[in-house]
């Protein structure tokens, strides 16, 4: 609300305790729906008590692991519990052009993903992260009618901004998030506009520019 957004998502990391059976997740992640859907409902209340106040909608999303063969770390049928999925990658940086492509070729097969967050890994003065074809990708994405994640975060900013003019030419909207792991994390959104910006981007290009009818989550 301080923020005067109309809609916000939230995109934990999904369940990652090892040997966690598909029940044990499905358990968690239903817990974590509940908690998040009776916080809101305190949250509405308590502000609908101001005047002249929105309450922004909410969204229950989940980052998901792509593993290293392009597999996701949760289960098809885990999916489905929530409003969008966001893929991402978290280990094996060091894959070859080809390889690293086709783990993100399979990955996009699942139908509820929307979002591929932080596309290749960098971590700025740490390390470069992952190169894809990129010509290869792009019209996957966009028939799958996805996403691409601009991350604010001033420790990534990724989709680099080299790469945006190629993103925005081949029709795929870019998303900007902060990957807020804390609430002053919030404040990091203007990196990832500005991010955007310097790559080309307008606010038509941006999914979360849009208003809430128009945003079409799955
Ligand atoms: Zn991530």
């Amino acid at each position: 609300m301080k923020k005067n957004y109309r809609y916000i998502g939230f995109s934990d990391h999904n369940p990652k305790l090892k040997d966690l059976t598909t029940a044990d997740k499905k358990k968690i992640l239903s817990k974590r729906r509940d908690t998040l859907l009776q916080a809101y409902e305190t949250f509405e209340k308590q502000a609908s008590r101001r005047e002249g106040v929105s309450v922004p909608k909410m969204y229950i999303g989940l980052e998901i692991d792509i593993r290293p063969d392009g597999s996701l770390a949760l289960e098809d049928e885990l999916l489905d519990m929530l409003d969008y999925a966001i893929i991402s990658v978290h280990s094996q940086f060091h894959q070859d052009i080809e390889t690293a492509t086709q783990r993100i070729l399979s990955a996009l097969e699942h139908p509820k993903v929307k979002i591929w967050g932080h596309p290749t890994g960098r971590m700025i003065q740490e390390r470069s992260g992952l190169e894809y074809d990129w010509d290869t990708l792009l019209p996957v994405l966009k028939q799958k009618d996805m996403w691409i994640e601009v991350n604010a975060s001033p420790r990534r900013l990724d989709v680099p901004d080299d790469l945006i003019p190629k993103v925005v030419t081949a029709g795929v909207p870019l998303v900007i998030n902060t990957d807020a792991h804390h609430e002053k994390h919030l404040d990091f959104m203007k990196y990832g506009v500005w991010m955007a910006r310097r790559g080309g981007a307008e606010a038509k290009d941006v999914a979360n520019a849009r208003a809430l009818k128009q945003l079409r989550l799955r």
